[in-house]
């Protein structure tokens, strides 16, 4: 009898004692030579920006290891960036925005012509009527039964034989809970994550922790709740999304952070380097990179920069 994959999948749901508060990581110096941060798409969902929507690829000893955020044409910045897929250990994905999800079926496609052999693991944040858990997300892309390309369906269904599964696993998003959790500790690898405020979508913010360096990701926010400089707390790199400018006002500043925001919660988080990217016709031109630039100088005095499709940052 078939069992449903959906099913299978909620089983994954991280138990409680998985979500341990984080402690305070003891201090280790960053080997930034053995890291790097390469960017996948510093876009939006706009079709005449010239780059990819968003996608980063953390690279450590010079293997591809974790992709946040699947948009589209991130997987043709994936491609070429010469990574191997087989090195991915997980997709960790902000929300399920299709400016931050759509390549994934893509990614799962392609690696079928890899010699991938180990699980690969999804995390993501649960659904709410506006948007569908990772979960369901993976379900309703990939799922035999119920997907969009169901003939993927072998590579989350246990039942069925394929050379690795994925292993989704959803992040209790909440506006109520605040608290830095961590979601993966293997490898060398430490993921934490904090659920962030990005209108009525549920979204996640990430920080990232290897040999000694952190990496953080806001994803998209308006950082209203002011949940992520903890969360960014010492990064060596925390990457920004400047959608909007400063006069933003209505939807899209309930849905974005403006700069004088990104500026300050840079500098409480006492982060290194700032990295500015998901810029949008209404934040990408020169005049408007310049506006952010000095709004957030205001507050934040470290590195700043706008990073484009492929450059890569060390920490
Ligand atoms: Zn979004």
């Amino acid at each position: 009898m078939l069992i449903k994959t959906g099913l299978i999948i909620s089983t994954l749901l991280l138990s409680n004692n998985a979500f341990s508060l984080s402690g305070q990581v003891a201090p280790q110096k960053c080997q930034s030579q053995r890291v790097k941060l390469q960017m996948l798409g510093t876009r939006g969902p706009e079709l005449l920006d010239g780059q990819a929507s968003t996608g980063y690829l953390i690279w450590l000893d010079d293997r591809a290891r974790v992709i946040v955020d699947a948009g589209p044409g991130s997987l043709q910045r994936f491609k070429q960036s010469k990574a191997n897929f087989e090195d991915v250990d997980m997709m960790l994905f902000t929300h399920f925005h299709a400016d931050h999800s759509a390549d994934f079926p893509s990614y799962i496609k392609g690696a079928f012509f890899t010699d991938r052999k180990k699980d690969l693991a999804i995390f993501g944040p649960t659904g709410t009527k506006f948007a569908t858990s990772a979960s369901e997300f993976a379900e309703r892309a990939i799922g035999s039964e119920k997907g969009l390309y169901p003939y993927l369906g072998a590579f989350l269904d246990p039942k069925q034989h394929s050379a690795y599964k994925i292993k989704v696993k959803d992040i209790p998003w909440s506006f109520s809970d605040l608290t830095v959790k961590q979601v993966s500790n293997k490898d060398g690898i430490r993921v934490t994550t904090v659920s962030t405020h990005h209108g009525p979508f549920p979204s996640q913010g990430y920080r990232v922790e290897l040999a000694g360096c952190a990496i953080s990701f806001t994803g998209d926010m308006s950082g209203r709740l002011g949940e992520m400089p903890t969360l960014a707390k010492n990064s060596d790199i925390l990457v920004a999304h400047n959608a909007v400018p400063e006069d933003a006002t209505g939807v899209a500043a309930n849905l974005h952070m403006k700069p004088t925001y990104i500026g300050k919660m840079a500098k409480q988080a006492n982060v290194k380097k700032l990295l500015l990217t998901h810029l949008m016709g209404r934040s990408l031109s020169e005049k408007r990179k310049q506006e952010s630039l000095n709004l957030i100088r205001k507050n934040f005095k470290g590195n700043v920069s706008f990073p484009n499709d492929l450059d890569v940052i060390r920490p």
